[in-house]
């Protein structure tokens, strides 16, 4: 059991890891992007309000955030540990997290900040599994085609040059300033998120306390 955060820009990895690390581990991937992206998709009255701010690169407001959170966090995986991926992103998230639940790690995605922009802009995804794809560092074996299920792979609105500025400067602005409320708590665990995916893993694994993972089969 462990109640991790995943915190660092947009373009670190985390979501990448999240997902590998949670399903090893046998916790819950939670990631409120995600959840606000299939709520945008579901045109509920949250996803259409939250829709705009997404496109623009903006937080989305707390109060909308925290629902969604909220209903995720009482699903039943969830209670054999979780990590959440995207949140807290401003010193008012943390205040509340630390009100619904104890944190046991917050994993520091370090990255210079030079390659983030590269990253987010060669960022795909595939629409039926939710594999994330780089074009540079990650390609899919034939182009624009996800490898597993053969769907044609997305590029997300806020990947676009216009709204990668704006998530940069949000995290800048609002999110990095956690950095010092978790390092004073003594739960903060720097990784260095430059690498392969393989590498960081291995990282982040030794950061939370993981054993490395089993070899899987070929
Ligand atoms: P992500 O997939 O984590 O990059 O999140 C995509 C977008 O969803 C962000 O740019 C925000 O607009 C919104 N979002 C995700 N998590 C949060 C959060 N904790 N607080 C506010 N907005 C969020």
């Amino acid at each position: 059991m462990a109640r991790i955060v995943f915190l660092g820009p947009p373009g670190a990895g985390k979501g990448t890891q999240a997902a590998e690390i949670a399903r090893t581990a046998g916790w819950a991937h939670l990631s409120t992007g995600d959840l606000l992206r299939a709520a945008v998709r579901a045109g509920t009255p949250l996803g259409r309000e939250a829709d705009g701010y997404m496109r623009q690169g903006l937080l989305v407001p707390d109060d909308l955030v925290l629902r969604i959170l909220k209903e995720r966090l009482a699903e039943a995986d969830a209670r054999s540990g979780f990590i959440l991926d995207g949140y807290p992103r401003n010193p008012a998230q943390a205040r509340t997290l630390e009100a619904i639940t104890p944190i046991d790690h917050v994993v520091y995605f370090e990255i210079p900040p030079g390659v983030l922009v590269e990253r987010l802009t060669q960022r795909r995804h595939c629409p039926s599994c939710g594999r994330i794809y780089n074009l540079a560092t990650l390609p899919p074996k034939r182009p624009g085609v996800c490898d597993v299920e053969g769907a044609t792979l997305l590029q997300r609105t806020d990947d676009r040059p216009e709204a990668v500025t704006t998530r940069l400067a949000a995290y800048r602005d609002q999110t990095a300033p956690l950095l010092d409320h978790y390092r004073a708590l003594g739960l903060l665990r720097t990784v260095d998120a430059a690498g392969t995916p393989e590498e960081v893993t291995r990282r982040v694994r030794a950061a939370v306390g993981l054993a490395a993972a089993p070899r899987e089969p070929l």
